[in-house]
């Protein structure tokens, strides 16, 4: 088959191009692109394009790099082949990209068999600049022995000058896996995976093993990179509307100099068991914590080969209808056992693996109730095999299939990426990489065998979980002494070391961390940086990118309406103005918001509900949003709810929303503590692995209303208050119901209400006759009265987590739209976070990452650190960045750079539905686009002047009102303390609810 490509000849099958054999040629309509799967005819290199009308064009090189031991190499190299090349012999290229391009996406991915580099970007020069550059690190690295040392792991005295002082292990992966491995989420989802592949590279961790880390040498790490860094292993995926053929021309240039080598990287399978498997393991709770309840159970079955297609469709839709709903019967058979206290969050399909893996399981139990929670899995899946699934709730889970497939989704990660990931599936293990994007086919080849065979996903159910020997019952339980005997077990280590190193020894470690520190400090040289291909300032487009608005009224409901293509989806958001809700009831709005999702409403229960949900929706959800109307000391505060749906379902999920709008059940007890329960774990579970955005909240809270209210709906505040209700839930369930009740009734209001509605031609109109539906069954009045105004009082705050790293913050007030310092800030902000800090708190410091987030809308700047190994010192650069700021003149081809990289943060692509939803966030902050434009304008023209001016304006009348928040282990903080002038209060995450060891913590905290 052929497809002409705009003015240039069609491309067909058979065909031999600038050196590459046309394999085929495949229409793929479901995501509108015509897929050219190539062969690279001297090395073997393998090439699919799927080329559609997509401005923002992907390109991805990757390897498969199945690894041999737990050493981290795959992931070392990751992080060290963007570190220079012989062409671009800069320290940290990968930083040179991110900072000074129109890159709306650049990162680099280890998995557990395969190593990806993709780069995206809407500009075509921009496109090829980046991809010449990506390939040629990644084929010809320097990996110079810093890199390695800086990368991966190297010895150093705690005051590096020092050889008296403690030895100690520093490195960039070797401190992000420690965070990784502080975190029981993580830990469970490793053992399992390391139990159930024992015999192939899945039994390693490709991401290293903090234990196994510094075994890693450098010349097993050169090794690893001659071993599997070649055209002839390398599989690059091209997703966008640039022509085939101009990609050619550019491959053949990047592989030539390069021949096919040997290189055996298949995956091999596991062998299947004959009998399933147990194993145990801890992870790390707090020296304070309570142990009782905090056990994870899981259980976790092999199955399908990923290259079968069919047969994974299959056994996603198994687990859909299993636990992907409130209705699954396995998800309801374990939540109503109260055997725990929600479903584990390692439940669910993993597909990145040869053999599809299939894990379900409980958190907040204990030991003991490990046999009666495996029997329960298996009795339940014995049942629903005779039984069979409800009808309704396959339909609702064959929909959802059809919808994920359907929508143009551009959250953090451009199209292209989830393409990418759908195509390695299957096309990493040699099978077809075409044959997971065909999924209507796939789905209604599905549709046909279940309508031939009722039985089909009872048969599912028998042959890879019931049948299936090859599972494994995985326990983790919590240790509070795990990190202490952890810290311990190092400290004996370090100085098992330090006894058998001779004095010589000990000084080259001396010797080499300086060598290391002066090789992280000195400047790269004017010719390497001038190396790199870049844009011009003239390059830049000027003007704004709008989002189509139009204005209606219904019944005195504004609409804002959006004309947008979204492939037969519609969106519609639903606002309630809540800036009036009394004090004592801001702290349940998030709970409003999940009850009125998650129970029943309208005389349908909640598992009713949720396969109604699933059949006629793609999702519904609810959050929380406060910022500052723009130019005004005005603020906003609403609750949004959201739904979408293809058009034929329209009507009936908008009469789903105001079911659950104005017919909410409040009543059914179990259920709802079951919610409150989940919602408390979910929210507990993301502070270590979001340490840094939770110490942002808190440092942050005192410093306006709308920061205040983000802190409040989800932050730490709002995790205490979870915990206090899901702890008191007998007691106090008349009160929060009564809560509840009055809140509903002060928000669900149609005076309060705004309708933001996304979608293309017919789409519009069937929402507008839906919108008025919805309008209609609203209760009038309610117009909201004046704002509530709490108290914020600024608080140094030291929290402690079970975490082997620390998250460190400190926030100030900053300048909103409108204001002349807030375009130059703008960009200062980026220029401190990609240079001063990415420096001092990544390269020099070990921690995994360093920024500033500056937001204009809430009017908050904060300089944040990632998994960082230091609190002190983090604190020390802060300030410090400030002043260098000040004094440090940006400009010539670095301040272009920067300018740039700024408008690439601006420019990052939204899909149909964010852009809706943007543009509903813009008018209520009375954002204009004459405003934007003004402020992009001043971006463009920063200069070096303005650039520094801003800088010590804005710092010198805001530095000294800073707040700082650090997250880290109690006794890091304690030390911190010792140094720091501003101290911090220091509080365990969630406040022991046991008064008498309180009172122990006062001793000694005067004893102290
Ligand atoms: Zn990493």
């Amino acid at each position: 088959m052929a497809k002409s490509q705009g003015e240039r000849p069609a491309i067909e099958a058979g065909e031999r191009l600038h050196g590459f054999y046309v394999l085929r040629v495949e229409a793929v309509p479901d995501i509108r692109v015509v897929a050219y799967e190539l062969l690279h005819e001297k090395t073997g290199a393998k090439v699919l394009h799927l080329h559609g009308q997509e401005l923002e064009n992907l390109f991805a090189i990757g390897f498969r790099t199945p690894p041999f031991d737990s050493t981290g190499v795959p992931h070392i190299l990751e992080h060290s082949v963007l570190a220079g090349s012989m062409r671009y012999p800069l320290k940290d290229v990968f930083n040179e990209l991110h900072r000074g391009t129109l890159q709306t996406f650049i990162n680099a991915f280890t998995y557990p068999d395969k190593t990806l580099y993709p780069v995206a970007s809407q500009l075509k020069k921009d496109f090829f600049n980046l991809a010449r550059v990506y390939t040629d690190l990644v084929l010809r690295p320097r990996l110079l022995p810093e890199t390695f040392l800086q990368e991966g792991h190297h010895l150093e005295f705690l005051d590096p000058e020092d050889p008296e002082s403690e030895l100690s292990i520093s490195g960039i992966v070797y401190n992000e896996m420690k965070g990784a491995y502080s975190s029981p989420d993580a830990l469970m989802y490793k053992s399992i995976q390391e139990h159930l592949y024992p015999d192939v590279p899945y039994g390693f961790d490709s991401g290293g093993d903090p234990e196994v880390i510094p075994t890693l040498t450098y010349e097993q790490f050169k090794d690893f990179h001659r071993l599997y860094y070649s055209p002839s292993n390398a599989r690059v995926f091209l997703y966008g509307d640039i022509p085939t053929l101009d990609h050619l021309v550019f491959l053949e240039e990047m592989f030539s100099g390069f021949d096919r080598v040997g290189c055996d990287s298949a995956i091999k399978s596991q062998t299947r068991w004959r009998q399933p498997l147990s194993v145990r393991g801890v992870y790390p709770i707090g020296t304070q914590e309570d142990a009782r309840g905090k056990t994870i159970v899981n259980m976790a079955w092999m199955t399908a080969e990923n290259s079968d297609s069919e047969e994974a469709l299959l056994m996603e839709i198994l687990a859909g209808l299993l636990v992907g709903t409130a209705a699954g019967p396995l998800r309801k058979a374990l939540i109503d056992s109260r055997f725990g206290e929600d479903l584990s969050p390692v439940t669910g399909l993993e597909r990145d693996l040869k053999q599809i893996l299939f894990a379900v399981g409980l958190r907040g139990t204990d030991p003991e109730k490990v046999q009666r929670i495996e029997a329960l899995i298996l009795e339940t899946l014995e049942r629903v095999a005779k039984e069979g699934f409800d009808r309704e709730l396959i339909e609702g889970t064959l929909h959802q299939i059809e919808f994920r497939g359907r929508e143009i989704i551009r959250g953090s990660l451009p199209y292209g990426i989830i393409l990418m990931g759908r195509v390695f599936h299957s096309w990493l293990y040699d099978g077809d990489p075409l044959s997971n994007l065909h999924f209507s086919r796939l789905i209604g080849d599905i549709r046909r065998r279940w309508e031939a065979n009722a039985a089909l996903f009872q048969e599912v159910l028998r042959r890879w979980l019931i049948d299936n020997p090859h599972r494994l019952l995985a326990v983790m339980e919590p240790d509070r002494d795990y990190e202490q005997a952890r810290e311990e077990a190092f400290k004996k280590k370090m100085a098992e070391i330090r006894a058998s190193y001779s004095l010589e020894r000990l000084e080259s470690i001396r010797q080499e961390t300086l060598r290391l520190q002066a090789f992280q400090t000195d400047p790269d040289s004017p010719e390497a940086v001038a190396a790199l291909p870049r844009l011009h300032i003239g390059d830049i487009r000027r003007t704004i990118e709008t989002v189509p608005t139009a204005h209606d009224r219904i019944n005195g409901v504004p609409l804002l309406i959006h004309d947008i293509f979204a492939n037969g989806i519609a969106y519609v958001d639903v606002a309630f103005d809540i800036s009036d809700v009394p004090e004592e009831l801001q702290l349940c709005l998030p709970l409003l918001g999940k009850l009125s999702l998650g129970m029943g409403a309208s005389s349908l229960d909640y598992e009713k509900m949720a396969k109604r949900i699933v059949n006629k929706t793609g999702g519904l959800g609810c959050h929380l949003a406060a910022g500052f109307v723009t130019g005004e000391k005005q603020t906003w505060q609403k609750m949004i709810f959201r739904v979408k749906a293809l058009h034929r379902n329209l009507a009936e999920a908008l009469e789903i929303l105001a079911d659950i709008l104005t017919a909410g059940d409040l009543a059914h007890e179990a259920r709802m503590r079951d919610l409150i329960v989940e919602g408390k774990n979910r929210l507990h579970a993301s502070v270590v692995p979001s340490g840094h955005i939770f110490a942002r909240m808190t440092a942050a809270s005192s410093l306006s209303l709308p920061l205040h209210r983000d802190e409040q709906w989800h932050g730490r505040t709002q995790l205490l208050f979870a915990k206090a209700l899901a702890a008191g839930f007998d007691r106090d369930v008349g009160d929060i119901q009564e809560k509840l009740r009055r809140l509903r009734d002060l928000v669900f209001r149609r005076r309060r209400m705004l309708i933001n509605i996304t979608a293309e031609g017919e789409g519009i109109e069937l929402l507008k006759e839906g919108a008025a539906a919805l309008i209609g069954r609203m209760t009038d009045g309610g117009a909201p009265g004046p704002a509530a105004a709490p108290a914020l009082n600024p608080v140094h705050a030291g929290v402690a987590i079970p975490a082997q790293v620390s998250y460190v913050a400190r926030a100030f007030k900053a300048p909103p739209y409108g204001n002349p310092l807030a375009a130059p800030l703008y960009v200062a902000a980026r220029y401190l976070s990609n240079g001063y800090l990415y420096k001092h708190i990544r390269v020099q410091g070990g921690a995994y990452g360093g920024m500033v987030q500056y937001d204009p809308l809430s009017g908050c700047l904060a300089f944040l650190s990632y998994r960082d190994p230091r609190i002190v010192e983090t604190l020390k650069i802060y300030a410090d960045a400030a002043a260098f700021a000040g004094r440090e003149r940006v400009e010539g081809a670095e301040l272009e750079k920067t300018v740039i990289g700024t408008i690439g943060a601006l420019d990052r692509p939204m899909d149909p539905s964010n852009r809706g939803y943007v543009a509903m966030i813009r008018h209520f902050a009375d954002l204009t686009d004459e405003m934007r434009q003004r402020f992009r304008a001043a971006i463009l023209d920063t200069t070096a002047h303005s650039l520094q001016e801003a800088l010590s304006r804005y710092f010198d009348a805001a530095l000294p009102a800073g707040v700082t928040a650090v997250y880290g282990a109690e006794d890091n903080l304690r030390k911190a303390n010792d140094l720091l002038e501003e101290k911090l209060v220091v509080t365990p995450l969630l406040e022991t609810d046991d008064p008498d060891r309180q009172g122990d913590r006062k001793n000694e905290d005067l004893r102290r």
